[in-house]
């Protein structure tokens, strides 16, 4: 037996007048596919409860995971891209810019703060894949290495969080050359012993992987983060074999050696205020 039995027949509800929750508020988890409130993806970091599922975040969300009561100061925040190559493919550079601008409120796919966490100073400077597909171009490298200029000058560790398709193909060369000038920047720090800690989220992909991502004192990776240069099409063309299973996941790269870690999101400031501590002594 039904607990409510309709009585009536023949209701039919307007779509105007059908009442659906604002957008947002109720989001399916990509993998289980299981319903997640918006207060309880907060309130777990963006991991799914049921399966543990990492959700993709950007900067706005891991700066409130990180930083002591989500307080930071923005570092650079007004440096937006030029265009210098007058790129057009199915629409103009300079328009997608704009357009981006709008859709995500961001002035570019990365933001760098200054914040603490559990007490201890951190620059952290965090991608956003919402914007251009996180690629990195000259405002990208720009903010890295002008974050870098900042932990060196204050001596505070420095953490990278990256999200990327890798290079932007709009700024071609310019983009192309941000890996040498985050890889310099990247050896300065070093040479002035301040930590680097890099943590890699899902994805982590190209030219991102292939500078500042994998240059880290200690790499971090969140748990079934895609970590790769080219993606697993190319590769398997140009080997002509197949690849192995759970290729170009964090687990995967972990095994073969190129990451330190993987951590849950849930526990990552805990851990992170744990390498802090020890690489201050
Ligand atoms: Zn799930």
């Amino acid at each position: 037996m039904a607990w409510f039995k309709r009585e009536s027949k023949g209701i039919i509800t307007t779509t105007e007048e059908k009442k659906e929750a604002p957008d947002g508020i109720w989001n399916k988890c990509p993998n289980c596919k299981k319903p997640l409130h918006y207060s309880e993806q907060v309130e777990n970091q963006y991991v799914c409860h049921y399966c543990d599922y990492h959700l993709r975040i950007g900067s706005k969300e891991y700066f409130s995971v990180l930083f002591d009561n989500n307080e930071f100061t923005e570092l650079f925040p007004n440096l937006t891209s030029g265009d210098p190559l007058n790129f057009v493919d199915t629409k103009k550079y300079t328009a997608r810019l704009e357009e981006s601008m709008e859709k995500t409120g961001l002035k570019d796919a990365i933001r760098a703060a200054h914040g603490k966490i559990d007490g201890q100073d951190l620059v952290v400077a965090c991608m956003d894949f919402n914007f251009i597909g996180g690629s990195m171009g000259s405002v990208v490298g720009e903010k890295i290495a002008r974050s870098i200029d900042y932990s060196i000058k204050n001596k505070i560790p420095f953490l990278m969080i990256s999200k990327s398709g890798g290079a932007r193909m709009m700024e071609a060369a310019f983009s192309l050359m941000q890996m040498a000038k985050t890889s310099a920047k990247l050896a300065l720090l070093s040479l002035a012993k301040i930590p680097y800690i890099s943590l890699l989220t899902d994805p982590t992909t190209g030219g991102v992987t292939a500078s500042y991502a994998m240059l880290g004192d200690i790499n971090i990776a969140e748990p079934g983060a895609l970590i790769g240069f080219a993606g697993p099409r190319v590769i398997k063309e140009t080997i002509k074999k197949d690849l192995p299973k759970g290729f170009q996941t964090a687990e995967f790269v972990q095994e073969h050696g190129f990451l330190d870690f993987i951590v849950d999101r849930r526990e990552m400031k805990a851990k992170l205020a744990m390498f802090l501590k020890m690489m201050a002594n």
